[in-house]
């Protein structure tokens, strides 16, 4: 039996994708830290025509899956030239990845290197390290990550399993708003690489990893003094090596818009609510993740110079529906009216789910 998605909401929300912003925000990033390699982070935005643009434009790729892996793959992007920066992954996805050609696998636990040297042999391994007193606005909560000892003694036990000690990588917390935040990883990274040279293994690469800003609707500092930060701590390490990092947000945020359609609006004693057809659920998810911090630049279409403030919810039947509250729009913003929610080209139509049958947002690019 097939069930036919439920279409109430015609037409359905899009997220447009400017390409042009895309190569933009990868030349500034390029800018801002001289001499890095951005490997794009994948799961941020999956649009093939996102891929590709990032592809055509030189940037390389890091991964999370075997599945990232191939749509990587779609349009060209060899395996050999990824990073599989996931600290756990399932024993199959090693295993695919190493036959498909990825050679470089991040780890956190001895238990994962003795998975790579299972199904990955010869590889090259980097750890990742933690990174602590996290106060980006999307948090990556501690998943991830051992200290200094840790990733000394996961890169030697690497050597004595037959693999590469390659790098180590780090991330700081996504959307940071404090250049400062690279300084103390770095710290860790020259100190661990001390330890390794002592004991005999020269690394090649460190890893930034990612947690850049975007602008949404309150400004971030700029690139460049993240980049600068960067290259005071790359400047204290024992001895040169390549140096990487991971963008995802801060390459294409900006460079998206969805378009929905104001489906109802109401007055409450909650004040007025105005309910649009795409909602928590079906792109803006990250409003629940960072406790509503962040803020997304809204406008309407009707652009009437009467203001009024909304809260702005989805379509579905739950609460956690709200994507912003107080939002200055249209006094008569009414039924039909079209919604412009501005910086959704990262973690948005990713997240995007069926829940309460509505389809999720369709992307394309322009
Ligand atoms: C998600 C992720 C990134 C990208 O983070 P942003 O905050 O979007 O820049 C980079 N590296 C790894 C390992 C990730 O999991």
């Amino acid at each position: 039996m097939t069930v036919t998605p439920i279409t109430d909401s015609r037409p359905a929300p899009v997220l447009e994708m400017r390409a042009d912003r895309i190569v933009a925000a990868l030349d500034t990033f390029r800018a801002a830290f001289p001499g890095v390699r951005p490997f794009y982070a994948t799961k941020c935005n999956t649009h093939p025509g996102v891929l590709r643009t990032l592809h055509e434009a030189g940037c390389d790729f890091e991964i999370a899956s075997v599945q990232e892996m191939e749509a990587l793959g779609g349009i060209g992007v060899r395996a050999g030239d990824l990073l599989f920066s996931n600290p756990v992954r399932a024993r199959e996805q090693t295993a695919r990845a190493a036959a498909a050609g990825v050679d470089r696998f991040s780890v956190d636990s001895t238990e994962e290197l003795g998975r790579v040297a299972d199904e990955a042999p010869g590889s090259r391994v980097y750890a990742r390290l933690a990174t602590f007193g996290d106060d980006s606005v999307v948090p990556s909560e501690g998943k991830f990550g051992v200290d200094v000892t840790g990733v000394v003694r996961l890169l030697l036990e690497a050597r004595d399993r037959g693999l590469v000690p390659y790098g180590i990588t780090f991330h700081m917390g996504s959307q940071s708003l404090d250049p400062a935040a690279l300084l103390h990883p770095l710290q860790d990274v020259a100190a661990a690489m001390e330890r390794l040279r002592r004991a005999g293994v020269r690394l090649e690469m460190v890893d930034l990893g990612g947690g850049f800003p975007a602008a949404y609707d309150e400004p971030v500092p700029p690139l460049a003094d993240f980049g600068r930060a960067a290259a005071a701590g790359i400047a204290r390490l024992p001895y040169p090596v390549e140096v990487f990092a991971e963008p995802g947000r801060c390459l294409v945020a900006e460079a998206g818009t969805f378009r929905c359609r104001v489906i109802g609006v109401a007055e409450r004693p909650s004040g007025w609510w105005a309910h649009t057809n795409l909602g928590v659920f079906h792109g803006l998810m990250e409003v629940l993740e960072s406790g509503g911090e962040l803020h997304y630049p809204i406008h309407d279409a009707r652009g009437t110079r009467l203001r009024r403030c909304y809260h702005l919810t989805g379509p579905t039947c739950d609460s956690q529906d709200t994507f912003a509250r107080d939002v200055l729009l249209s006094a008569d913003l009414r039924e039909g009216d079209e919604l412009l929610i501005g910086s959704a080209g990262a973690y948005t139509s990713v997240y995007a789910s069926r829940f309460n049958g509505f389809a999720p947002p369709r992307v394309v690019l322009v």
